[in-house]
C-alpha cells in the first residue's frame, strides 16, 4: 500500500508587493493599505519585489 505523502507546500519565500498600475506609478509597496496606495487612482495589483524590481520601480517612501 502507498502511503501518500501529504507535502504541506512552503509558505512562498517570494516576496509580494503591491504596486499602482499607472504610467506614473514608480514605486513599490509592502502593504496593501499603505498611504502611498490610497492617491492610486488606477489599478492596484499584486505582485512580487523581484517582478517590481525589474520593472524599474523603487520602495514607496511612506515605508522606510
Ligand atoms: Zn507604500
Amino acid at each position: 500500500m502507498l502511503s501518500v505523502l501529504l507535502y504541506q507546500a512552503e509558505p512562498s519565500k517570494k516576496k509580494e508587493v503591491y504596486i499602482c498600475n499607472s504610467p506614473n506609478g514608480k514605486r513599490f509597496h509592502y502593504k496593501e493599505n499603505c498611504e502611498g496606495l490610497q492617491n492610486c487612482t488606477h489599478k492596484i495589483e499584486k505582485t512580487t519585489l523581484k517582478e517590481a524590481r525589474k520593472a524599474g520601480k523603487t520602495r514607496c517612501g511612506y515605508e522606510r
